[in-house]
C-alpha cells in the first residue's frame, strides 16, 4: 500500500514538474515576442512662477506620480511660465503640439474660447464642491471636452483654490459708492462687474501688485486667499481685507493634453493621467484650505490685520450686476450662451441641495 501511495507520489510530482517547465517555457516565449513597452517623454508647460507653491508644487509632484505610476514609461519635463514659452502661451503651445502637455486656468483664455471661463470661476458661480459635482456627476465636463476639441485640447480639472477672498482695500468698503472711482487690480468677469459699478479694474501680473498696491497706483486688489495673500506681504500694504471672493467662489485649475499625444498613449497610461489629474484637483484643494485656515489666524493676530464681510447691500448689488455682465457676454458668442444656460441650470439645482445640506448644517453649528 504505501509503496503504491509512493508511486502515486512520484507521478503526481513528475506531472507537477513538467507542467512547471511548459509554463516557465510559455512565458519565455511569450516574453521573447512581446516588444519592449514603449517609454513616452511629454514636455509640459505651465502659466505658474517656479517654485510657486501649491501651484508649481503641485504640478511637480504630478509629473512625479505619473512617471511612478507608469513604471517610467511616461516621464514628463516640466517647465515653469517662461521657462520654455510665456507663461499665457500655454494653451497654444499644447494645441499646436510645441508641447504635449500644460496647466493653468481655463479663464486665461477668455480672448479665444469665452465660455470657458465657465471651467474656471465666474462671480457668483459655484464653490469648489459644485464645480467638482458639476464635472464629474452633472456633464460639465464632457462639455468641457467639447468646447477645448476644435483646438486639439483635452482638458482635465486639476486644482481648485477653494473660495478666495474678495480682497485688500485702503478704504472700507460700506456702500456701492465706495466701490466709484476705485481701482482695483481684479481681472476677468469680476473686474467687468467692478466697472459696471463705477470703479476701474486694472490688470497686472502677480509680481506687480504689491509695490503697486503699496505706492497707491492702485487702492485695492484681490490675489487668491489667506496663505498666497500673506506670502506676497500685501498686509503691509492695506489696512482692510474683505470677504467673500464673490468674483471667484472655487476658483478650478486645468491640466491639458494635446489631442495627437493623448490619442497615441495605451489605455493604461490614459487612465494614469486620467487619475493623477483627479488626484491633484483633491490635493490642490486640500492645501488650500489647509493653508488657509493656517494663514487667516496669523494675519489676524499676528499683523492685526481687519477681516471684513462686504455689506449685503454691496453683495446685492454686484451679483445684480454679474447678471447684466453675463447677459452682455451671452449676446457676443453663442457658445458662452449654451455654456451659461447649462452652468445656471445645475448651479440652481445645487443650489438647492446645498441649501437643505451644508448651509443648514451651517447653520445648526451656530
Ligand atoms: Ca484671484
Amino acid at each position: 500500500m504505501s509503496h503504491l501511495i509512493l508511486r502515486w507520489t512520484v507521478i503526481l510530482w513528475s506531472i507537477l514538474i513538467i507542467n512547471g517547465c511548459n509554463q516557465q517555457q510559455a512565458a519565455t516565449e511569450a516574453k521573447a515576442a512581446t516588444p519592449p513597452a514603449k517609454t513616452f517623454t511629454w514636455k509640459m508647460v505651465t502659466t505658474w512662477p517656479p517654485n510657486f507653491p501649491i501651484f508649481q508644487e503641485g504640478v511637480m509632484q504630478l509629473a512625479k506620480d505619473i512617471e511612478a505610476m507608469s513604471g517610467g514609461r511616461l516621464k514628463i519635463q516640466v517647465y515653469a511660465g517662461g521657462e520654455l514659452v510665456p507663461a499665457l502661451q500655454t494653451f497654444d503651445a499644447v494645441s499646436q503640439g510645441t508641447v504635449q502637455m500644460g496647466h493653468g486656468a481655463a479663464y486665461y483664455w477668455a480672448g479665444k474660447v469665452p465660455a470657458a471661463q465657465f471651467m474656471t470661476a465666474v462671480p457668483f458661480g459655484m464653490t469648489a464642491k459644485g464645480m467638482n459635482a458639476w464635472f464629474y456627476g452633472g456633464g460639465g465636463l464632457e462639455l468641457w471636452r467639447e468646447l477645448y476639441q476644435p483646438f486639439n485640447v483635452v482638458p482635465f480639472p486639476a486644482g481648485n483654490s477653494g473660495v478666495q477672498m474678495a480682497g485688500w482695500f485702503n478704504k472700507k468698503i460700506q456702500t456701492v459708492d465706495d466701490l466709484k472711482g476705485l481701482k482695483m487690480r481684479i481681472p476677468g468677469l469680476g473686474g467687468k462687474v467692478l466697472a459696471k459699478a463705477g470703479g476701474t479694474p486694472v490688470l497686472l501680473a502677480g509680481g506687480e501688485i504689491y509695490t503697486a498696491l503699496e505706492r497707491g497706483t492702485i487702492d485695492a486688489t484681490e490675489w487668491v486667499g489667506p496663505y498666497h495673500d500673506e506670502r506676497l506681504g500685501l498686509y503691509r500694504a492695506a489696512k482692510y481685507y474683505y470677504y467673500p471672493g464673490w468674483h471667484e467662489p472655487g476658483t478650478v485649475l486645468e491640466l491639458i493634453v494635446n489631442a495627437q499625444a493623448w490619442a497615441t498613449l495605451p489605455y493604461d497610461l490614459q487612465r494614469i493621467i486620467e487619475i493623477a489629474a483627479r488626484s491633484l484637483n483633491q490635493w490642490m484643494y486640500s492645501q488650500f484650505e489647509a493653508l488657509n485656515i493656517k494663514a487667516l489666524h496669523e494675519l489676524k493676530e499676528k499683523y492685526k490685520v481687519d477681516v471684513l464681510p462686504l455689506p449685503k447691500e454691496v453683495l446685492n448689488e454686484l451679483k445684480r450686476l454679474t447678471k447684466e455682465a453675463l447677459a452682455e457676454e451671452a449676446e457676443k458668442s453663442a457658445d458662452f450662451k449654451r455654456v451659461y444656460e447649462t452652468f445656471e441650470k445645475f448651479r440652481q439645482e445645487h443650489d438647492a441641495w446645498t441649501a437643505i445640506a451644508d448651509d443648514a448644517y451651517s447653520d445648526a453649528l451656530k
